[in-house]
């Protein structure tokens, strides 16, 4: 088994860009943030790479776009179900919970929610708050 680490999405590896939340097209022209490239990129080899966001499913193929379009590639993306107004952060513990049942361990999380951030630090897991690497 395999360790990874996780990226939020948005505020995270993206910058905001405004627009509708469930829009396709507002998704794809939101920017990479150079500064998380960096920690993308210092992932240690052989750690698979996570993204978890509170998108939901439908925008897969548009979120797929995106990566592709910033040369990131995701070994494993996590999205919210279509329809589910569960809150971020509780999202997000569901996901660490999936990532752990899947992996041989999760060796830190970037996220700009300190909600989130509060979860993965109560589970034991290193979490790094994506506004003091973004600006
Ligand atoms: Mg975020």
């Amino acid at each position: 088994m395999t360790k990874v680490a996780a990226f939020d999405r948005d505020n995270t590896l993206a910058k905001p860009q405004g627009g509708n939340l469930g829009d396709p097209e507002a998704l794809k022209t939101d920017p990479l943030w150079p500064q998380m490239k960096a920690w993308w990129d210092s992932v240690p080899l052989g750690v698979d790479r996570a993204v978890v966001t509170g998108r939901e499913e439908n925008l897969r193929p548009a979120m797929e776009e995106w990566f592709k379009s910033v040369g990131l590639e995701p070994d494993v993306l996590l999205m919210r179900a279509d329809g589910d107004s569960t809150p971020n952060a509780e999202v997000k513990r569901q996901m660490l919970h999936q990532l752990q049942k899947d992996y041989d361990g999760v060796l830190y999380v970037v996220d700009d929610n300190p909600k989130a951030i509060d979860i993965y630090r109560e589970k034991g897991v290193l979490a790094v708050d994506a506004k003091f690497i973004n600006h």
